[in-house]
């Protein structure tokens, strides 16, 4: 597998460890890494590297971000956690702070992305069912083709993606799957008065960037409005400023009525996610009837704060715009016969491979680590590249040329 691209004996035995301890449900770059500073990290050899995974976009804020590590280590030394059987003193100081962020009258504090998705989930059948009066357990969600909302069973139950579903049947029902970016596909799903919600994806991310037109996110929230079914937005990777705009969805100013958060909620330190809605959503879950032990936990919620502050503060939204503007127009310019496409927003891009070998991406990356830029293939011929949103134009322009370079040595 590492073939054309050995590392270190050194670094070879973690991945050794790693191997033989650790289930294999990821197949990770051959790199070890041990540190990480804004948009670089390094591995156990002490070769640097860009960043342009940044975890998924839960690094916006860059590795071990000054401010996001001090509040962690502050709050950690005062007190982790309470569980919500009682009160902290930062949990309503986080819950003003994210609602007044958004405009939203109440947040609901999970740990991962999927348990936020899980809890609009839920939020949107309670909704369904108490408030635009839905049969019992008839509620339908509409959901996009190629979607990704996280592992548990209930979301995998509505992936299209075989490799995320197969053998873990059987799945909970209530999922209406349409195509992404297609309205009339979407205004025939809503004429059943049993739908509560359609929960999409501002930009699919794991899907491989893909951008949909521009006014399908106003015209689709328009869509629902008016069929009494509840926008939901998953913002767990197009959020928090990595598209060049706080939300994805600000660009066509569409407000949803659920909002999912994740991610970079906590700048990469620790698992913070949130959702937020207003209160003739909200407050259909009463007392009992959802949670979380580590849910709202006051070092999360100190954190959180900070990674937010830190977005607005170094104008992440605004440099993600301008230096993924730079960006793609670097790859454009290559005009490279091996790149058939550069897409995305601000810094969530992509490039699809066009290559008749089929490990080209795979090997592409490989060829970028040698030459210090970290990034990953998703679905075969696709690479994303999303590094922290703290990169400058020159670190771009080095960037390109490291993608330049690599290209040229796979050719
Ligand atoms: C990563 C992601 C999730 C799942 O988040 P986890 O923290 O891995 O559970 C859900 N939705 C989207 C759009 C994501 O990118």
């Amino acid at each position: 597998m590492v073939h054309n691209n050995p590392i270190s004996d050194f670094a070879n035995q973690y991945l050794e460890r790693e191997e033989q301890y650790g289930a294999h449900n990821y197949h990770p770059l051959p790199v070890v890494l041990n540190r990480g500073e804004g948009v670089n990290v390094w591995d156990v050899d002490g070769k640097k590297y860009f960043d342009f995974l940044s975890g998924y976009s839960a690094l916006n804020q860059g590795h071990c971000h000054p401010r996001i590590i001090a509040s962690l280590i502050e709050q950690a030394q005062k007190l982790t956690l309470t569980s919500r059987a009682f009160h902290s003193d930062v949990l309503g100081e986080y819950a003003e702070y994210i609602t007044e962020y958004f405009g939203y009258d109440k947040v609901l504090p999970m740990n991962t992305g999927v348990e936020a998705v899980e809890t609009a989930l839920k939020l949107a059948r309670r909704w369904g069912y108490q408030v635009k009066g839905i049969a019992d357990s008839k509620a339908k969600i509409i959901v996009c083709r190629n979607n990704f909302h996280g592992r548990t069973i209930s979301v995998i139950s509505f992936s299209t993606d075989d490799g995320a579903r197969n053998e873990f049947g059987p799945f909970t029902p209530g999922y209406t799957i349409i195509p992404y970016n297609d309205l009339d596909a979407l205004k025939t799903a809503l004429q059943d008065k049993n739908v509560a919600a359609f929960l999409v994806e501002p930009i699919q991310g794991e899907a491989g960037v893909i951008v949909p037109d521009e006014g399908y996110l106003q015209k689709a929230a328009a869509m629902c409005n008016a069929a009494n079914v509840l926008f939901v937005a998953d913002e767990i990777q197009t959020g928090l400023a990595r598209t060049g705009k706080m939300l994805a969805c600000d660009f066509e100013d569409v407000k949803p009525d659920i909002l999912i958060l994740g991610k970079a909620l906590s700048g990469g330190t620790i698992p913070v996610s949130a959702v937020l809605a207003n209160n003739d959503i909200m407050l259909t879950i009463k007392p009992g009837e959802h949670g979380s032990t580590y849910g709202g936990n006051p070092l999360a919620c100190k954190v959180a704060i900070t990674a937010l502050q830190v977005l607005k503060d170094e104008a992440m939204a605004e440099n993600s715009a301008v230096q993924g503007l730079r960006f793609r127009k670097g790859i454009q310019e290559m005009k490279h016969g091996n790149i058939g496409l550069v897409r995305g927003k601000g810094l969530l891009n992509a490039i699809v491979i066009d290559h008749p070998v089929e490990n080209t991406a795979w090997d592409l990356c490989l060829a970028m680590k040698d030459r210090g830029l970290l990034a990953k293939p998703t679905h075969g011929d696709k690479i994303r590249f999303a590094p922290p949103l703290l990169i400058t134009g020159t670190q771009i322009d080095d960037c390109l040329e490291i993608i330049y370079q690599s290209l040229q040595s796979i050719s």
